[in-house]
């Protein structure tokens, strides 16, 4: 399977501005970044490569059919990373969730169907599986069952659903990614690191859900964006690949460590009432991409990386 061109959708956002950038850097492809540069889209996150002759961007909507079969036709893959990402903001309003997350991934199978494309990837989540308790030493694998808390990850779970009809009735050559917690630079501030850093800098009060013991199982963005470009190349037609780096922490260890690089006191942290359905631990078995096809996370020294996180924010 030879692709030359690539279409990334929400490439201005977080995760997939990591991706192009070590796309452009790390390979030939040509790519074309559709985004619609919602509250979480941010140019700034492209910068550095947006005069780049093997990159585009295109500014719209993955809901727009039209534009979206255009583009597509141009490709030779996609790697749909675009949605509405924040689990808060789908409690408060879960229409658009459906509407970018579901609908805009069946919006693009369509297009892929139509032209032929020779490789999907929808970036999917660890969301999708739900959570277990904090005691518990179970880990998620691509066979567990699909048991999603919130608004967010039961639009991620259904998008999923759509990937894997498209593989079986269509044909379509689909893989899905489901990654743990991500970490970096580049992250909207409405996300717990980010959120804690930008706030500490400000001596502003840290707010933690619940008691704070929640745990994530936290991945260095590169990693992730490492394992997407693996499964690109290499992935099975119709597989899932769970994508995470046995990192599990609470978050109220997260944000003591932040409060603590950034240097000001535990003081800040205010516990507030608990997020409505909070997944309790997430915790996720990635052997399968590690054996299949030989990805290992090297982001591991988590201090290491969690300085230099804090730097950028405070650059
Ligand atoms: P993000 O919120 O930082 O970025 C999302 C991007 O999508 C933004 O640039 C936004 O403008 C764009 N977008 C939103 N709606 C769009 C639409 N209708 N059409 C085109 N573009 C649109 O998200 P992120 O944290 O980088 O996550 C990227 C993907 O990775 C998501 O699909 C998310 O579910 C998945 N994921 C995230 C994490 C994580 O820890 N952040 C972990 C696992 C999987």
């Amino acid at each position: 399977m030879q692709i030359n061109t690539i279409l990334v959708t929400g490439g201005c956002g977080f995760i997939a501005s990591h991706f192009l950038r070590m796309l452009l850097r790390e390979t030939t492809y040509e790519v074309i970044n559709l985004d619609a540069l919602t509250y979480a889209g941010n140019p700034e996150n492209c910068a550095d490569f947006a005069t780049n002759p093997r990159y585009r961007f295109v500014k719209d909507s993955i809901t727009n059919a039209k534009v979206v079969n255009e583009l597509v036709s141009e490709v030779d893959g996609v790697i749909n990373f675009a949605a509405e990402s924040h689990v808060d903001n789908s409690i408060k309003n879960p229409g658009v969730f459906v509407e970018t997350n579901v609908l805009g991934t069946q919006i693009l199978l369509d297009a892929a169907r139509k032209n032929g494309i020779k490789r999907f990837l929808q970036v999917s989540t660890d969301e999708v599986y739900g959570d277990t308790s904090i005691d518990s030493a179970e880990k998620f694998t691509e066979h567990s069952e699909l048991k999603p808390s919130s608004p967010y990850s039961a639009s991620k779970a259904a998008a999923d659903m759509l990937c894997l009809a498209a593989f079986r009735t269509f044909d379509q050559p689909v893989c899905i990614s489901r990654c743990s917690n991500n970490y970096g630079t580049h992250q909207l501030p409405e996300k717990l690191m980010p959120l804690t850093i930008t706030r500490a800098l400000k001596s502003e009060k840290i707010p933690v859900y619940g008691d704070g013991k929640n745990i994530r199982d936290w991945i260095h963005v590169a990693d992730h964006c490492d394992a997407l470009l693996k499964i690109l190349e290499k992935g099975k037609a119709g597989e899932i690949y769970n994508v995470g780096a046995d990192n599990e922490v609470s978050n109220l260890t997260i944000v003591k460590t932040l409060l603590k690089l950034v240097g000001k006191s535990e003081d800040l942290i205010e516990f507030v009432a608990d997020r409505p359905g909070h997944d309790k631990r997430y915790a996720i078995d990635s052997t399968k991409i590690q054996t299949q096809l030989g990805w290992q996370p090297t982001h591991t020294d988590f201090t290491k990386e969690l300085e230099e996180t804090v730097n950028f924010y405070r650059k």
